[in-house]
C-alpha cells in the first residue's frame, strides 16, 4: 500500500527537532525507496528509531511515502543544506558561517551573539526552526526541508536611526537573486516581502542590535519557501507560494550561494550611500506601483490610496484623497488588491 505519511495538516510552530533526525532523512532520497531495515543496519541504530524518525519527520513538515515491502522515500525532491557547498565559498568572501541542525530562530541566536560582540558577517543558517520570527511577534512558519532560512549579522557605520531603507534593500537583493535564478515573477512587496504572482514566497525580518546613535547592528533574517509549501497552507491566512511551484530542481544551498553575494554587494553600498541609489531599482521591481492598495496602521486603521513608489529613505509614498502622505515600513502594513 502507498501511504503518503504526512497529509493531515499540523502546527510545525514551537517544536524542537531530535538531534539525530537529520542523520537518519539523509539515508532516505526522493529517487528510490530505502528500507527501514537498511537504513538502521547503515547507522547501526534499530528499525524502531528510523520508523520513529519517519513519524518525527512528518510531524515536522517532511512527506515522506512509505510503501510496504520496498521502504520509504521523500515525497518532494529535497536536497539538505550541506555546508561544504557554501562554506567555502562564503568564507572566501569575508563571512563567518554556521549551520545549524535546529535553533529556535536563527534571529534570536544571532542577535544574542551580536550582543556579545560577534563578528560583522555572521551568517548562521539552520535546517530547523522551532519558532521562527515574522514582525511584530508574527511566526515564520517552514516545514522540515522546504525552506531557506538564515539570519546575518551586519553592522554599520551609520547610526540605526538611519536604517530606514534596509529592508527594502534585502528585498531587493533576494527579488533580484531569485529572477536570476529564473524565477522572472519574483517583485518585492514594500517594506519586507517577496511575492511571486501574488504569493508570498519570502521574508525579510530585520532586528537591531546596539546603540541607536552611532555604529548600528542589525540581524537579517531570511526565510525563503523552496518546496512543499502546499502543507502549510491551511496555517497561513495569506496566498503563499514556494520557488517548486515555478522552476525545477532549486537547491537551498544554490540559492544561498546566489543571494548572499549580491546582499553583500547592496548592504556596503547602502552602509555608504543609503536608500536612494536603490530607490528606482526596488520600484521597478515593485508589486504594488501606481496600484490601489491599502495601509493598515498597528491600530488597525485602514487609509486607501495609490501605491506612487518610496522616498530615498525607502517610507511608501500612498497618494490619497488628503493628498501625499508617507509611511514608515515600523508600524503599519500593505495590503493589496483594492
Ligand atoms: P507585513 O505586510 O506587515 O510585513 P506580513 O503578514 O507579511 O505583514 P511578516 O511579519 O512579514 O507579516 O511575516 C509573518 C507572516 O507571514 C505570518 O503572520 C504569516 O501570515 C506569514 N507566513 C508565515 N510563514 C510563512 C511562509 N513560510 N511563507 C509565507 N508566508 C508566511
Amino acid at each position: 500500500m502507498d501511504t503518503v505519511i504526512a497529509d493531515a495538516v499540523r502546527s510545525y510552530s514551537q517544536r524542537s527537532m531530535t538531534p539525530h533526525l537529520l542523520d537518519i532523512l539523509r539515508q532516505l532520497s526522493h529517487d528510490d525507496f530505502h528500507s527501514g531495515e537498511a537504513v538502521a543496519r547503515r547507522l547501526r541504530i534499530s528499525r524502531a528509531s528510523v520508523h520513529n524518525a519517519v513519524h518525527e519527520a512528518e510531524a515536522l513538515g517532511l512527506r515522506v511515502q512509505a510503501v510496504r515491502g520496498r521502504g520509504y522515500r521523500l515525497a518532494n525532491p529535497v536536497t539538505w543544506l550541506d555546508a561544504e557547498s557554501f562554506s567555502p565559498f562564503l568564507r572566501a568572501r569575508g563571512f563567518q558561517v554556521e549551520l545549524a541542525a535546529s535553533l529556535d530562530s536563527t534571529n534570536a541566536h544571532l542577535l544574542a551573539q551580536a550582543q556579545s560582540g560577534g563578528a560583522h558577517k555572521t551568517l548562521v543558517a539552520a535546517e530547523w526552526q522551532g519558532r521562527g520570527r515574522g514582525r511584530r511577534g508574527r511566526a515564520w512558519l517552514a516545514g522540515l526541508g522546504g525552506g531557506l532560512m538564515f539570519s546575518l549579522l551586519w553592522r554599520f557605520n551609520r547610526p540605526a536611526s538611519e536604517l530606514s531603507g534596509l529592508s527594502l534593500v534585502v528585498g531587493l537583493g533576494l527579488a533580484q537573486g531569485l529572477r536570476e535564478l529564473g524565477l522572472r515573477g519574483a517583485a518585492v512587496k514594500w517594506p519586507n516581502d517577496i511575492l511571486v504572482d501574488g504569493g508570498k514566497l519570502a521574508g525579510v525580518l530585520i532586528e537591531l542590535a546596539g546603540d541607536v546613535l552611532g555604529p548600528s547592528a542589525a540581524v537579517i533574517g531570511i526565510g525563503v519557501n523552496v518546496l512543499g509549501v502546499a502543507s502549510l497552507r491551511a496555517e497561513i491566512e495569506q496566498p503563499i507560494t514556494d520557488i517548486s511551484e515555478h522552476l525545477d530542481g532549486v537547491d537551498r544551498n544554490r540559492l544561498l550561494r546566489e543571494i548572499v553575494p549580491r546582499l553583500d554587494e547592496h548592504l556596503t553600498r547602502f552602509d555608504s550611500e543609503g536608500f536612494a541609489p536603490f530607490r528606482l531599482d526596488w520600484e521597478a521591481m515593485h508589486a504594488h506601483q501606481d496600484q490601489f492598495v491599502q495601509v493598515v496602521t498597528g491600530l488597525g486603521e485602514r487609509i486607501a490610496g495609490q501605491a506612487v513608489g518610496v522616498d530615498n529613505s525607502g517610507a511608501l509614498l500612498l497618494a490619497c484623497e488628503q493628498g501625499l502622505r508617507r509611511f514608515h515600513s515600523g508600524e503599519v502594513s500593505l495590503r493589496g488588491g483594492v
